[in-house]
């Protein structure tokens, strides 16, 4: 049977997607050269958090995390709503975090001030003489992979999915051409298959940002929650090569620690000394990790765009043809969002938030007014 939307690629983004269109009733054919989930969705950190830097990230993020609250019941895919607890180390990060929560009330999310003093009830193994958190109780995090592959398989409202392991080679008006020379044709294709959207779309341009972790053996509530510091939105919105103290408490009773940037870098090998600055960068926050064993480091590359948002809405040099790719290291974050405003604008239902922010049109704005400079 013909699909009415063809989706490339199963990541959190592809399957959000065909959830989202087939909870709208369509017939949906998602294509994908591998398993769902395993992409750079199954490298990830599965953190879900509202991040405000600027207006249309807010605005994304907040729908997508009451998007999320239709989880809040459940365990599925390990989800659990945690918190985050953002840490200051000194008078000026604390006064940025009273921003963040005068920014954060005003779109009508809960946040509290925690008091140095009280710092240590809240996570016991950070260390003393911290300047002030911030608690975002509704954040959550979440085994990306599994949800990846529960949003592909759980029953839908009223449309279904149909998921097959294919490799695609190209696309235009509506046919997709598939390896070995199969053709599929649909009302609409949406690209939705991660760094490598770029190999289908010759045009488009993503940014690879090469990232670390490392998981620990199991120390049940040696976190309690998703734990950062103020100065990782700075380390996942800027240009150069960072590291930021980031640190999840996992189902598992295992600790997930992050996270590193390395901008234009796509290798996956493991980078000894990027490695240890992440690790020595936790331990100036929680001095104790130094007594934990850890038992694995990977890497994963994030998606990203030049301007650092996502592509969201239609590729204007294929017919018939829309992209959500890009979503740099908050796709899982972003997901339901993302799926949200862009099958709001393929059926052309009323917009959840403004899309233009995230118009893929930009990229070719941003190159003309390079041209004309
Ligand atoms: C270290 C790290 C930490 C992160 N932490 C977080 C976090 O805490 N919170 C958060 O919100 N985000 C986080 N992210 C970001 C998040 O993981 C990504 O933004 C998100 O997973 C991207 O999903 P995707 O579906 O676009 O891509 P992918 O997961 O890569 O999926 C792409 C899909 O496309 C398919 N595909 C590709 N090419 C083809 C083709 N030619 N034909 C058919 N199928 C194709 C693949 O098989 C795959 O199914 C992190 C990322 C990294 C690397």
């Amino acid at each position: 049977m013909r699909a009415d939307l063809i989706i490339i690629g199963a990541g959190i983004i592809g399957a959000a997607i065909a959830r989202e269109a087939a909870n709208a009733g369509l017939h949906v054919q998602v294509l994908t050269q591998n398993e769902p989930g395993t992409g750079v969705t199954a490298t990830g950190m599965g953190h879900i958090v509202v991040l405000d830097d600027e207006p249309s990230e807010l605005a994304l993020c907040k729908l997508s995390s009451e998007l999320w609250d239709g989880f809040a019941q459940t365990t599925e895919a390990e989800y659990r709503r945690c918190g985050t607890l953002w840490v200051a180390c000194n008078a000026k990060e604390n006064a940025l975090l009273e921003e963040k929560r005068i920014r954060l009330l005003a779109a009508g999310i809960n946040a509290t001030s925690i008091d140095s003093r009280d710092i240590p009830r809240f996570e016991p193994n950070l260390r003393s003489g911290l300047a002030g958190a911030l608690l975002v109780e509704r954040d959550a995090v979440v085994y990306a992979p599994r949800m990846a592959a529960y949003l592909l398989s759980a029953p839908c409202q009223t449309g279904c999915i149909d998921v097959r392991m294919a490799h695609v080679t190209g696309i235009s008006r509506g046919v997709v051409q598939l390896y070995g020379g199969e053709k599929l044709v649909a009302d609409a294709v949406v690209v939705a298959a991660g760094l490598a959207s770029q190999d289908l779309l010759p045009e488009l341009t993503l940014v690879p940002r090469k990232g670390h972790l490392v998981i620990t053996d199991r120390y049940p509530g040696w976190v309690n929650h998703q734990v950062l510091e103020v100065g990782y939105s700075a380390s996942a919105h800027g240009s150069g090569e960072s590291v930021a103290f980031n640190i999840q408490p996992r189902a598992t009773g295992q600790l997930l620690l992050g996270s590193s940037r390395q901008p234009q870098v796509s290798t996956r090998e493991v980078d000894p000394g990027v490695l240890a600055k992440m690790i020595a960068r936790a331990q100036e926050f929680m001095p104790k990790l130094s007594s934990l064993r850890a038992i694995r480091a990977w890497t994963g590359v994030r998606p990203g765009t030049p301007d650092g948002k996502p592509y969201i809405g239609r590729w204007p040099l294929v017919s018939n043809c829309w992209l959500a790719a890009g979503h740099e290291g908050l796709g899982i974050t972003t997901a339901l969002g993302t799926a949200r405003l862009l099958i709001d604008q393929i059926l052309q239902r009323p917009l959840s938030v403004d899309p233009s922010p995230y118009s893929p049109l930009r990229q070719f704005q941003a190159a003309r007014a390079e041209h004309i400079a």
